[in-house]
């Protein structure tokens, strides 16, 4: 998508401080960061909307899973805690529209959103 922010951090035409990357997903700093730790994990390919994962696209979002969980481990938070988060839509406060996870940690974190 030619508009899209985040595949033109994936194609490093805007810069971001990526964290990882492999051939599936890459992570980087949410410029924005609402935790200590706020990482943001996308796929390669471009979707949209949770909505659009597809058969085909399905196994990405196994990987960036795992992929987050040794982030968690590099990242020193695996032990006191952290939460991943993927919002969808209007009412899930989903802002940039190519699918993301957050990775956030580094402090007691509240719950239920508000
Ligand atoms: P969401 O509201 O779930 O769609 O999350 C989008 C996230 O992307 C927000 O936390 C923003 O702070 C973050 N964000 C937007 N633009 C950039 C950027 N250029 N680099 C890093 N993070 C960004």
């Amino acid at each position: 998508m030619s508009d899209c922010i985040f595949c033109k951090i994936r194609d490093k035409e805007i810069p971001a401080d990526i964290v990882f990357e492999d051939d599936k997903c890459v992570a980087f700093r949410d410029a924005n960061p609402a935790a200590p730790v706020h990482i943001l994990v996308i796929p390669r390919q471009h979707i949209s909307v949770i909505s659009e994962i597809s058969d085909t696209s399905q196994d990405v979002v196994g990987h960036i899973y795992r992929v987050i969980a040794e982030l968690a481990g590099n990242l020193g938070i695996a032990e006191s805690g952290y939460r991943v988060v993927a919002n969808c839509n209007s009412d899930g406060g989903q802002t940039v529209f190519h699918i993301h996870f957050h990775l956030l940690g580094g402090r007691q974190l509240g719950w239920p959103p508000v």
